[in-house]
């Protein structure tokens, strides 16, 4: 039989809001204080002095403070020219110390604008999110789907954050064997280089390792599919497994591994797989 092309078949998107569902479970909890030197006008000695602004990314929150030069916050080899006086700190802040938000009282990073060019002038953060789903194929049984996204946060130098979702890989259960799509490739260096798309690929390796968050499903959802027998619920609510790929290789090798988790030798399964 002619290997089936998944790329198009299976969700593009995910089927949940998996934002929320990520933010939901405490990702994206890390804020920044984004600053800047500006000049304000200061009523008092009739004209303008050079003063740092302050953004909060956590609550959009922007005010003013007095600019300390590098030397008055650290030694040599500052990691800004500038930083801030922190009425809460007994010396000034710059760029990577951490303080409080003077508004939502949140912790959060301090980052000079200038620091921000290393990364497209925005900040990054990337969490992932696993979506099973199951596809339909005329004439076979329907396949179990394992879709993970990246979930990416943006920043930008004025605060503004934007999520983006990337695919990121994709698991079909077929009879005989697992199908590995990507949605990225690692260069050289070792950066990730995200498609925007699903790119199948001939051989299978679990490049998925452990499942960082797992949108809830119904074991109802294995049914009459490929991966019916495959007690992969059992793996995943009462032994905690992560390795949701691991698990799924392993039981289409030796389908006798699932008979292991009924009769209660989960770590034995999880032995196996690590
Ligand atoms: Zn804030």
């Amino acid at each position: 039989m002619e290997q089936i092309n998944y790329e198009k078949l299976i969700p593009q998107e995910p089927i949940t809001d998996v934002v929320a569902f990520a933010r939901q479970h405490g990702e994206f909890e890390n804020a920044y204080l984004i600053y800047r030197s500006e000049r304000v006008y200061d009523p008092l000695n009739i004209g303008t002095v050079c003063s740092v602004k302050v953004t909060c990314s956590a609550c959009g929150h922007t005010f003013y403070a007095e600019k300390v030069p590098a030397g008055g916050c650290r030694h040599s080899c500052a990691p800004a020219s500038f930083g801030w006086k922190d009425e809460q700190m007994p010396n000034a802040v710059i760029d990577g110390d951490k303080t409080l938000c003077p508004n939502c009282c949140k912790e959060a990073k301090t980052v000079h604008i200038g620091s921000m060019r290393s990364y497209g002038g925005e900040l990054i953060d990337d969490t992932w999110v696993t979506e099973l789903s199951r596809l339909p194929i005329e004439g076979l049984a329907d396949r179990l789907v394992l879709t993970e996204w990246c979930i990416r946060r943006c920043i930008n130098k004025q605060g503004t954050v934007r999520y983006e979702i990337w695919p990121f890989t994709a698991w079909v259960v077929e009879e005989k064997k697992i199908v590995r799509l990507m949605g990225y490739m690692k260069n050289i260096g070792g950066r990730i280089c995200l498609f925007g798309e699903w790119r199948q690929r001939k051989q299978f390796e679990d490049v998925y390792g452990s499942a960082k968050l797992i949108v809830p499903w119904d074991k109802s959802l294995l049914e009459g599919t490929t991966a019916e027998n495959s007690k992969l619920d059992l793996y995943q609510t009462e032994k905690r497994g992560r390795e949701l790929v691991s698990y799924l290789a392993l039981w289409r090798r030796r389908p006798h591994v699932e008979n292991l988790l009924v009769q209660g030798c989960g770590n034995l399964v999880r032995t196996w797989i690590k």
